[in-house]
């Protein structure tokens, strides 16, 4: 099904792709043939495993391609057309490319290219909101020499010069992201952070309850967006939450921009119009480089800019030109298909999993993944991601709500269906696949280690591991992965 797949594909493309590969991989072969042979080796792997990792994808060759060019060598620090650096004329032109096409795919007035991911991307844009709406000043004035040297009670102070800001965010628990003021990540530390939850009883974003919170608390930055929640989210009533306490509201849409791009996210849940600055990564749903994307409205614009020195290291001019590329396939009419495959497939999977009599976490999905909640088998989340692996089939472990295992064995598995609806898998796959998890995870037990109960250990039931990952080579082999390129 080539409608879904990466843009450009058919005979000719895959020919050609096949005779760059098969050279580039000579030409490092003559250099350190490990690495060849690694390279060679990630594919076929890749080729032969049933991939549901949420923010994974496989992107174009094209896009692949244009990541191993000279443009690498080049240190192009500063803007389109106000560089640091000599001889960026053409860094100048690819930048421009990416960042049009972005402001035009996303309707955005201004795009940021340069972020190297989306941890990256997120930084930029909290600094550029704290520059935008406080005087801050710099660490000098502190009396820090770096960020690393800085103690707990430097980090009071230096809240304490930025006004105490407060931000308000998604609990991980519930879906929210690491970046959105969890305590191990920077913004945890520079901001005080409130987060927000999901009703208990639903699983579902409880709007009143987080303008309760946005009342109280009073936040300068409003984030929405999730890395693991199985459900849209209205923009529009988040924007009037931040609007009625002075906040900024932040979208970060790195897992469902492609949903955003392909237009099955429209109105009120297109985060764009209705957030002051939304970020993303360029390598999960929209199926880019990996990398980084800021969009924002004129205020914040010349803030954003300034991330790199500010908080990014120089811009890695052959990624923002795999973005330009990638973002070109997705302004494609193909994208839309894909992108509404990929809102099917996943419903397809809940659906799977709901007619087999599986728990998922809000009973259902309406974007790109499946949160199934693993204590129905009477399993962690541990020993199901290790017995799916046995078994053929690439999932990551998940804390669930609340979750009574933590967060490092969890009770949740989350699924997600851009990467194989980009091999060309559709709902009776998606179906198939359910009904494969259920089989894995219905004769698998929980087993002891030497020191009693175990969290980890496993045992599945004999030859249901080997059964299930030959029913996953044939779904596989029916739907190839780069069809038509050959090493
Ligand atoms: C994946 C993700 C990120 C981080 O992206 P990286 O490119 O890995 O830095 C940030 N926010 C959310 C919501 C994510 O899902």
């Amino acid at each position: 099904m080539t409608s879904t797949s990466a843009s450009g594909q058919g005979a000719e493309y895959a020919a050609t792709a096949s005779e760059a590969y098969q050279a580039a991989l000579r030409v490092i072969e003559s250099v350190e043939p490990r690495v060849a042979d690694a390279t060679r080796k990630e594919l076929a792997d890749q080729r032969d495993s049933l991939k549901l990792i949420a923010s994974e994808n496989y992107a174009s060759p094209a896009v692949l391609l244009t990541m191993g060019t000279w443009f690498s060598d080049k240190y192009a620090e500063g803007t389109v057309g106000h560089r640091f650096y000599a001889a960026c004329q053409n860094v100048d032109t690819v930048e421009a490319l990416a960042t049009e096409h972005a402001r035009e795919l996303f309707g955005a007035p201004y795009a940021y290219a340069q972020p190297h991911s989306g941890i990256d991307a997120n930084l930029v844009a909290y600094w550029a909101i704290l520059a935008t709406k406080v005087e801050a000043p710099g660490l000098a004035e502190l009396g820090a020499k770096h960020v690393n040297d800085l103690s707990e009670a430097d980090w009071e102070k230096l809240r304490a010069k930025l006004g105490n800001q407060r931000l308000l965010g998604m609990s991980l628990d519930t879906g929210g992201h690491l970046t959105h003021g969890f305590r191990p990540n920077i913004s945890g530390k520079m901001f005080h952070q409130r987060q927000y939850g999901t009703n208990p009883e639903t699983g579902f974003i409880d709007y009143d309850a987080v303008a309760a919170a946005a009342r109280e608390f009073k936040p300068l930055v409003l984030v929405a967006g999730y890395s693991a929640y199985p459900r849209r989210i209205n923009f529009a009533k988040m924007r009037e939450i931040a609007d009625e306490v002075g906040a900024t509201l932040m979208v970060d849409m790195a897992h469902f921009a492609g949903l955003v791009a392909g237009k099955v996210f429209t109105g009120d849940e297109d985060p764009v119009p209705h957030a002051h600055v939304t970020t993303t990564t360029t390598h999960k749903s929209l199926r880019g480089p990996r990398g980084g994307l800021v969009l924002a409205t004129e205020e914040f614009a010349p803030a954003v800019d300034k991330g790199c020195p500010m908080v990014l290291g120089g811009p890695l001019s052959h990624v923002m030109a795999a973005k330009a590329v990638a973002l070109a396939e997705a302004r494609q009419p193909e994208f839309r298909t894909y992108a509404q495959a990929v809102a099917d497939n996943a419903q397809a999977l809940a659906d799977g999993f709901v007619k087999r009599d599986a728990g998922l976490v809000t009973g259902g999905t309406d974007n790109h993944l499946v949160l199934l909640d693993v204590t129905s088998f009477g399993l962690t989340g541990r020993q199901a991601e290790s017995a799916l692996l046995d078994s053929g089939i690439v999932t990551n472990r998940n804390a669930i709500p609340a979750d009574p295992n933590g967060a490092w064995y969890t009770s949740g598995i989350r699924f997600g269906s851009p990467a194989l609806t980009t091999r060309g898998f559709g709902t009776d796959e998606f179906d198939r696949v359910a009904e494969l998890v259920v089989e894995v995870l219905s004769n698998t037990q929980p087993a002891a280690g030497p020191n009693g109960p175990s969290k980890a250990k496993y045992t599945i039931a004999d030859g249901v591991a080997e059964r299930v990952h030959a029913a996953a080579s044939e779904l596989l082999d029916a739907n190839p992965l780069y069809p038509g390129l050959t090493l």
